[in-house]
């Protein structure tokens, strides 16, 4: 079977605000759900922008692990359980390297099996930790780590993680800001902070 693609928005080897530890962040391109309020808004569109293959990214995902000691990646949006195929291939391949994976999704795990995209069923078996759910700006939330509103919720689909990191102080929500040799200004972190 040929390698599924990706289609990328962005990534980075290293950051501190996407998850717990260092990570290696990637933002997949397109998200049909269209929160109101997404901060996102050019990772929405469904186009292509960066098509690669699943794998493209494990030679920097281990290059990361060793200059940056990170512990694993993060799969963010854009929406990317629309991208379950070619996902599942990468995060099965940085749990073989020992690594962990976390993903942000907006769809709401368990509601309905059916109404999952393809794949995303290998997607979820490949990934340690999910946060799941829409954002809703109304109900913006104070407490945990990393999400932006209350109904979303974190699900622990390994003993990689367990509850204590939505509140532990280590992790607290902040901005990364970076000037990439392209001239790229990049921006990640808690949105609501800005
Ligand atoms: S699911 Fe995430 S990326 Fe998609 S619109 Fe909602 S907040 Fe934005």
């Amino acid at each position: 079977m040929p390698e599924p693609m990706l289609n990328l928005a962005a990534w980075v080897a290293c950051t501190g605000m996407e998850g717990p530890g260092r990570r290696f962040a990637i933002w997949t391109q397109g998200c049909h759900l269209r929160c109101k309020g997404c901060c996102n808004q050019s990772y929405l569109p469904l186009v292509p922008r960066e098509l690669v293959p699943a794998l493209h990214l494990l030679p920097a995902i281990l290059e990361a692990r060793e200059q940056h000691g990170i512990e694993g990646i993060t799969l963010l949006g854009g929406e990317p359980m629309i991208q379950a195929r070619g996902l599942s291939v990468l995060a099965r391949a940085v749990r073989a390297h020992g690594m962990t994976v976390m993903m942000f999704t907006g769809y709401v795990l368990g509601s309905d099996a059916h109404a999952l995209p393809d794949g995303a069923q290998d997607l979820l078996a490949a990934c340690d930790v999910v946060v799941d759910g829409p954002f809703v700006a109304t109900r913006g939330e104070q407490v945990r780590n990393w999400v932006g509103s209350t109904n979303q919720r974190f699900h622990y689909l390994t003993d990689a993680y367990d509850v204590s990191i939505e509140t532990d102080p280590r992790y607290r929500n902040g901005i990364e800001v970076r000037f990439e040799r392209s001239g790229t200004l990049r921006v990640n972190g808690f949105p609501f902070l800005l």
